[in-house]
This record gives structure tokens, C-alpha cells and sequence, in this order.
């Protein structure tokens, strides 16, 4: 079967520069949104430039001009989005109804991921304010692409390595201590934590798929499913050293987001849904969606004590 064309939306994002790689590696032609906005932010331009050479399309377009989004879609036939949506980074998910109006009037698309690539947020309709809005968007954009009849995966990708494993699973932290870890209540909720090259790997793995058309893939790498105490005996035991453990209760977790940014509590709002609710392994995943690593178990996935040894 001829491999999709690829247009990777976001491209040279902490998530976006990852896919453009697999979908590359994976011999996909693979075409890059090169945004007008881009300016003079070197460090972009400089990675387009770099993915030019390894064999990348780069394709002239803004959000602010429809016409130029609808003629980048023309060429392809799946569109990936990794546009963001952190708000400690920044958070553009509902500027995607813009693409997929350019997708609705191109016509072309085989398949669109937007950008999800986090906690399913269809399974978020409880989630506490301010933190919801980043799963309220994302189903703004379900909603917008499923009337539109567009075909779709959605990537439950769980927790991102560098963000949870760095830090221990602890909110503002990305580097591991050797000394102490504050643990969310008793530590023992299990999260799924996946290394984002792995996650790149998987998401252009389904686009060429027909089992995971219009359906949700979610990442449950088996080895990677582990409470955050799990995770600290990992790093202990690689460190040759137990770490203090304080405990921050629930409460006292919530009381202590007052006051904060806007962004901040966002933040920790996502924090206290998966380690202290449990909120990615609290459910099966049924028979209207798919897992990633049982549909391709020739992904030799990273495990948490492989990822973590980069903090040597
Ligand atoms: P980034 O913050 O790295 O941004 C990605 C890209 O978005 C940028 O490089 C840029 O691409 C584009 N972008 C940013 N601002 C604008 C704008 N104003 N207009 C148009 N494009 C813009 O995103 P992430 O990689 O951190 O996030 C991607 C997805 O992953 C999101 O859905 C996010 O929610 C999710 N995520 C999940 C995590 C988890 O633990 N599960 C953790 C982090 C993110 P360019 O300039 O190339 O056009």
C-alpha cells in the first residue's frame, strides 16, 4: 500500500518536531505548515530548515489565511496538529477550527489528528475548573471534526515522560531529586507514562491503519503503568539512594492553588485528575477504541527505568 502524504501542523513544537522525524523515518512524504509568523524566531527556522535536508516539504501557510491552509492540505492526505496546548507554554487548541474549516472546503483529508496527545477528554466531564478547559476545548475540536464528517484518530498519548518521569510526578518539576519527593496523597495511584519519541512513533503508526479509523488509539504501554511511588523506587534504586518522602494530601493540594496563575492552576489541576484520582487507568478502554502497543508490539517502547537513566 503507497504510504500517506503528511502535513504536520505545529512542526517544530516539543511534540511536533517528534512526529515530523517518525513520519520521515517511517517514509511517509512529509510536509511541514512553515507559519509567516515564525519571523525571525531562529531556533524554528533553523529546525525547518534542518528537516528541509532530511527530506521534509516545507509549505508556506498562517492561520490567518484560510486559502493558504486549504492549498497545504491539497497536497496531502493525512493532517497531523500538534498545535499547543499547555498553558504554562501556551494554548491555541480552538484555533484549530480554523484548519478544519480548511480541511471541510479542501475535501482531500483521509485522516486528521488534531492535537490531543494527552488525558482522553471524553472521559473528563467531571474535571475541576480551571483545568478543564484544556479537555473542554479539545472536545470544541471533537465535536467540529465529527460534524464535519472528517475521518479522525484521536491519541490518547497518557503522561508525557519528560514532564512526569523528570520530575518524579511532582507539578513544576522536570529533573529528579536525589535528596526528596513530595508524593501526591499516598503515592499509589498508577499513571502511564510514555516517552514522547515513542509516542511520535505510535501516532504515525495509525494513520495508514484502518483499525484505528475513527477511533481513539490510547498508549498503555504495559511496562509504563506504574504509581508514582513506583517511580521513585525506580530512580532510588538506579541512584542507590531512598529519598525522603513528605506527603501532600489532597486538600491541602487544592487549598494550595489559590492565588496562583491562571496557567499554574491549570497545570495542577491535570496533576491532581491523574495522581490523585487516578484518572488515566480508572477505566477499561472498551471495544470503540483500540491500544497502541498491542497493535504494534514491533515498537520496542521505552521503558520508565530506560527513560530515567538519562537523569544519571
Ligand atoms: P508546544 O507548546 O511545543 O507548541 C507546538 C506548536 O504549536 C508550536 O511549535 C507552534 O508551531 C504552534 N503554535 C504555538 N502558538 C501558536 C499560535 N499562536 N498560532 C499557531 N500555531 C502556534 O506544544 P506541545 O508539543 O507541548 O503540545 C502538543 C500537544 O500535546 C497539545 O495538545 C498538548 O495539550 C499535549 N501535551 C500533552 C502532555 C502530556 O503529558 N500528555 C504534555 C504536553 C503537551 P509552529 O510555530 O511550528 O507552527
Amino acid at each position: 500500500m503507497k504510504k500517506s502524504k503528511v502535513l504536520v501542523v505545529g512542526g517544530t513544537g516539543y511534540l511536533g518536531k517528534r512526529l515530523v522525524k517518525a513520519s520521515l523515518a517511517e517514509g511517509h512524504e512529509t510536509y511541514i505548515l512553515n507559519r509567516a509568523e515564525i519571523g525571525v524566531d531562529i531556533d524554528k527556522v533553523q529546525m525547518l530548515l534542518s528537516f528541509k535536508e532530511q527530506g521534509a516539504h516545507l509549505v508556506s501557510g498562517s492561520f490567518t489565511d484560510h486559502q493558504s491552509l486549504v492549498k497545504a492540505i491539497k497536497l496531502v492526505d493525512v493532517v497531523i496538529c500538534t498545535i499547543s496546548g499547555v498553558h504554562i507554554r501556551s494554548h491555541q487548541i480552538l484555533l484549530q477550527l480554523k484548519l478544519i474549516d480548511a480541511i471541510k472546503e479542501a475535501g482531500n483529508v483521509k485522516r486528521f489528528l488534531p492535537s490531543e496527545f494527552g488525558t482522553d477528554p471524553a472521559r473528563m466531564e467531571d474535571a475541576l475548573e480551571p483545568g478543564r478547559v484544556t479537555f473542554d476545548d479539545k472536545m470544541i475540536v471533537r465535536k467540529a471534526i465529527e460534524d464535519a464528517q472528517i475521518p479522525f484518530t484521536y491519541i490518547s498519548a497518557n503522561c508525557f515522560a519528560g514532564y512526569f518521569l523528570g520530575g518524579l510526578c511532582q507539578p513544576g518539576k522536570i529533573l529528579p531529586s536525589r535528596d526528596s519527593v513530595v508524593l501526591l496523597g499516598d503515592g499509589n495511584k498508577k499513571a502511564i507514562y510514555v516517552d514522547e519519541d515513542d509516542i511520535a512513533m505510535y501516532t504515525i503508526k495509525t494513520i495508514d491503519d484502518p483499525r484505528t479509523l475513527n477511533k481513539t488509539v490510547y498508549l498503555r504501554p504495559s511496562k509504563n503503568i506504574l504509581s508514582q511511588r513506583e517511580v521513585v523506587e525506580i530512580w532510588e534504586k538506579l541512584i542507590g539512594k531512598e529519598l525522603q518522602k513528605p506527603s501532600i494530601p489532597k486538600e491541602q493540594f487544592l487549598a494550595s492553588l489559590k492565588g496562583l496563575e491562571y496557567a499554574e492552576q491549570v497545570g495542577l489541576i491535570h496533576y491532581y485528575h491523574v495522581c490523585y484520582e487516578g484518572c488515566l487507568t480508572n477505566f477499561e478502554i472498551g471495544n470503540d477504541a483500540v491500544e497502541a502497543s498491542e497493535l504494534y508490539p514491533e515498537i520496542k517502547y521505552t521503558t520508565v527505568a530506560e527513560y530515567m537513566k538519562r537523569y544519571l
